[in-house]
């Protein structure tokens, strides 16, 4: 087991941040790291910024790669608002799609509980 990827596979920006420096005038999201996920799907792990995925920048990964970040970015957490958890689904869905496998239709289900006891 190799040790967790320090640095988004995509941007190169390092994940764990202790503290950010934002230059006068940038916008703080280039800088910021707001959500960071971990997979290893294969026999390599990844890293990966919210801001990455959510811009797509999947080169160089392979599909099963792409599949599992749709599944780490679209698991679901109690507090997340009922906005989040349906952009959260969408991912999932998509998940699906590629690895129609237990664990995912299980995030899936668990994604789609608050928004039926909302309802
Ligand atoms: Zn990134």
């Amino acid at each position: 087991m190799s040790a967790q990827p320090q640095r988004c596979f995509s941007c190169d920006r390092e994940l764990e941040q202790l503290y950010v420096c934002v230059p006068e005038g940038e916008h703080p999201d280039e800088y910021l790291i707001a959500e960071a996920v971990w997979v290893s799907p294969l026999d390599r792990q990844i890293g990966f910024c919210g801001r990455c995925y959510q811009r797509q920048l999947f080169v160089g990964l392979k599909p099963e790669e792409i599949v599992a970040l749709h599944w780490s970015f679209g698991r679901c957490d109690a507090d997340d608002s009922r906005q989040t958890i349906e952009k959260k689904i969408g991912r999932l869905l998509l998940a699906v799609e590629g690895l129609p496998c237990g664990e995912v239709y299980c995030a899936l289900a668990y994604a789609y509980e608050p928004v039926r006891q909302r309802l």
